[in-house]
């Protein structure tokens, strides 16, 4: 038996905002945002998304009862009104698209901040992107 509280992956993503000093991605957070990449300290809000965390609806993993959320901020907890199991609804993971520069393939990758090494699946080129 482990404690671990079940987790829910949201559905809806924070808005893709870049870095206004180095033009990365920041991460895919609201409130102040670091980037991972320069540094600077970015003050993100967006309405909609805070509207839509509040109305979005989960099942339970337990009884897979439908809630809403009513939360307007990711990673929140909720407890199941039918079977009381608290779990966590954690962000939404938002995948890019890049180019493998070889191939053209095109990769669906987290966007983790700064410069990583990735390598092709179809071709096995390894390249490096920066976020
Ligand atoms: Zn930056
Ligand atoms: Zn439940
Ligand atoms: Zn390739």
């Amino acid at each position: 038996m482990s404690d671990e509280i079940p987790e829910i992956e949201s559905k809806i993503a924070s808005p893709t905002i870049d870095c206004p000093s180095c033009d990365s991605i920041l991460p895919h957070e609201l409130g102040e945002v670091t980037c991972h990449v320069c540094a600077a300290v970015v003050k993100v809000d967006h309405k909609p998304t805070r509207d839509a965390w509040m109305d979005e609806k989960v099942s339970c993993p337990s009884c897979s009862k439908i809630l809403r959320v009513g939360v307007d901020e990711r990673p929140c907890a909720l407890r199941c009104s039918s079977c009381s199991t608290v779990f966590k609804v954690t962000r939404k993971v938002v995948k890019v698209e890049v180019d493998c520069p070889s191939c053209e393939r095109q990769l669906r990758i987290r966007p983790k901040p700064g410069k990583r090494r990735l390598d092709c699946p179809a071709c096995s080129e390894s390249f490096f992107v920066t976020f």
